[in-house]
C-alpha cells in the first residue's frame, strides 16, 4: 500500500510522516521530491528534497520524468519523480508521499486503489499559526502567505479517503497507527 499525506503548511505532515519512518523503518520509505525552493534550516539536497534549479525542473517535466508536479508557491516548483516510486518498490518497502493537496488528489486518482490518501488536519487556524511560528524556520512573510493558502486547501478535505485531526500528538499518532493496522491486515 501506498500512504499519500496533505495537509496546510504546518498541520503536522512531517510529524506524522516521521513517526511512521521511526516506528516502522523496515516498512516505510518517504518519497523524496523535487523542489525548486532553497533549503531551510538544516535541510540536506537528496534527504528532504532534490533541490534543483528551476531550469532543471524544466527540462526533467520535458523528459516526463514527473508522475505529477505543481507550482506549490508562486515561482515554486515541486515534483514527485517516477523514479523514487520504483527505487522504493525496488528496496521492498512501501512508499509514503508528502505532497501538497492538489498532488495528493493527482496522486490518488493515478494510484487507485494501490494508494490511501489521508489529509491532516489542523484544530484550528490559529493554532495552525502558532505551530508555524513555533517551527521558527519560515519568515513572517511567508506565513502569511502558507495561512491564506491553508483556508483554501482545506476545502479539499472531502476528497481523501481518511482525515486525521492533528489536535494532540498522541491522538494523532493513534488515529494513524489505526489507519496502518487496517491496512497492513
Ligand atoms: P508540516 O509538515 O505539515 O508543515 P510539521 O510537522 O513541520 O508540519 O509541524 C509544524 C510545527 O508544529 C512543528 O514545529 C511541529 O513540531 C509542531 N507540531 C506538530 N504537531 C503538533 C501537535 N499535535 N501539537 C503541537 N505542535 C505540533
Ligand atoms: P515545504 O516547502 O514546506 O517543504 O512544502 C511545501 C508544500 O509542497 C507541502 O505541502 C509539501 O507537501 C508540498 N510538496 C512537496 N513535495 C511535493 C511534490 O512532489 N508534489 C506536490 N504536488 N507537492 C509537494
Amino acid at each position: 500500500m501506498i500512504y499519500i499525506f496533505c495537509a496546510p503548511s504546518g498541520s503536522g505532515k512531517s510529524t506524522m510522516v516521521n513517526h511512521l519512518l521511526t516506528m516502522h523503518p523496515d516498512l516505510f520509505e518517504l518519497s523524496v521530491s523535487c523542489t525548486t525552493r532553497p533549503p531551510r534550516g538544516q535541510e540536506e539536497n537528496g534527504k528532504e528534497y532534490y533541490f534543483i534549479s528551476v531550469e532543471e525542473f524544466q527540462e526533467r517535466i520535458a523528459r516526463d520524468e514527473f508522475i505529477e508536479y505543481e507550482q506549490v508557491y508562486e515561482g515554486l516548483y515541486y515534483g514527485t519523480l517516477r523514479e523514487e516510486i520504483a527505487r522504493i518498490e525496488r528496496a521492498g518497502k512501501q512508499v509514503l508521499f508528502d505532497v501538497d493537496v492538489k498532488g495528493g488528489v493527482n496522486l490518488k486518482r493515478i494510484l487507485g486503489d494501490k494508494a490511501v490518501s489521508i489529509f491532516i488536519c489542523p484544530p484550528s487556524i490559529e493554532e495552525l499559526r502558532r505551530r508555524l511560528e513555533g517551527r521558527g524556520d519560515t519568515s513572517p512573510e511567508m506565513i502569511e502567505k502558507r495561512l491564506a493558502k491553508a483556508e483554501y486547501e482545506l476545502t479539499f478535505k472531502p476528497q481523501f479517503d481518511r482525515v486525521v485531526v492533528n489536535d494532540t500528538l498522541a491522538h494523532a499518532f493513534k488515529q494513524l497507527d489505526a489507519i496502518i493496522s487496517e491496512n497492513e491486515r
